[in-house]
């Protein structure tokens, strides 16, 4: 894309709000471990599409979380207004790859403040016409999703554990979305079938219109009703840890799709490229520092990287 063009793009405010963890985490990857690092589903998601202008968050933090770490948010466009910060601990979450990078083990979830937290959408969120519903409990991104008051993409994320115990809210959830994110096993546990498209098909059947399933290294499939797509990730050279990867590509996904304003199929297909290029940077450093150091025209050129990849 030509400069001209992807400067009008990030002068276009966006209509965009993400609700999700924000967390410390502890990872163990084969080669190194990292205790108590900045990490959450919102936080890794925010990072990815601020790049395509500035949003809203809205999450919950403790009182041990650093007001540097929400000076650092503002000051990279991403609006905290919607975040609070309660008495006692963050949410924290440790988990361990093994030697392939594919398999990874949660080892602790810590809910802390976020077990009753109750979203409060500020006036901007409120408005917001795309909806990002980052990986927590079914029921908080419902109590979220009922303060937009005329949403017009609504994408959902979830995770195992929510699967697991909270089946119930999150098959309610599937009814009100119009796009769901997911990893290949939590199709399968979801949907009780192997096949991915015969996964998709039955999520499709639940609520949404499209299903974007995530296949780490091996890429994203993307099954809608009139839209059907496969990417391989982008190949990174040197992988330091993948955690994120999956927000950060909903967060190049829906950030493209709210700075466009567009949801056609060929436009669908976009973002699933700035997906891939943006979840790319995401594992080249731990937390958010593959993130932070990108920047439009570093996107850009992986963009069209993989592009030229994919084009006969
Ligand atoms: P991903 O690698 O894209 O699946 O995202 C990992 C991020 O999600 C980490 O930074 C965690 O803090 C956060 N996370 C892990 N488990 C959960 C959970 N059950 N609910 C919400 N966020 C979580």
């Amino acid at each position: 894309m030509r400069a001209r063009a992807w400067a009008s793009i990030l002068r276009r405010s966006m209509s965009l709000i993400a609700v999700g963890t924000l967390a410390f985490d502890t990872i163990e990857t084969p080669f190194e471990r990292r205790a108590e690092v900045l990490g959450g589903s919102v936080t890794h998601f925010a990072h990815a599409a601020r790049l395509f202008g500035p949003l809203e968050i809205v999450g919950v933090v403790g009182n041990d979380f650093p007001a540097a770490h929400l000076e650092r948010f503002r000051a990279l466009g991403i609006g905290v207004d919607g975040v609070e910060v309660a008495r006692g601990k963050t949410f924290r979450w440790s988990g361990r790859y093994e030697q392939d990078w594919n398999t990874r083990r949660t080892l602790d979830t810590q809910l802390n403040v976020f077990e009753h937290f109750d979203p409060r959408l500020p006036a901007a969120g409120r408005r917001a016409r795309f909806v990002f519903l980052a990986n927590a409990q079914p029921a908080v991104q419902m109590r979220a999703l009922a303060q937009v008051e005329a949403p017009r993409l609504v994408v959902a994320d979830t995770m195992n554990l929510w699967i697991d115990i909270k089946r119930g809210e999150l098959e309610e959830l599937l009814r009100k979305v119009h796009g769901l994110v997911l990893n290949e096993e939590e199709a399968h546990m979801l949907s009780g079938r192997r096949n991915l498209f015969q996964a998709a098909r039955l999520l499709l059947e639940q609520g949404p219109r499209f299903v974007i399933v995530k296949k780490g290294e091996h890429g994203a499939f993307l099954l809608g009703r009139d839209v059907r797509f496969a990417l391989p990730a982008y190949p990174v050279e040197e992988v330091v840890d993948p955690t994120g990867a999956g927000d950060s590509f909903a967060g190049g996904f829906m950030g493209y799709l709210a700075s466009v304003e567009n949801l056609d199929p060929a436009t669908l297909r976009r973002a699933m490229l700035y997906g891939t290029a943006t979840a790319s940077f995401c594992v080249e450093g731990f937390s958010v520092e593959g993130l932070e150091r990108v920047d439009r025209s570093r996107l850009e050129a992986r963009f069209n990287e993989l592009a030229a990849l994919v084009t006969p």
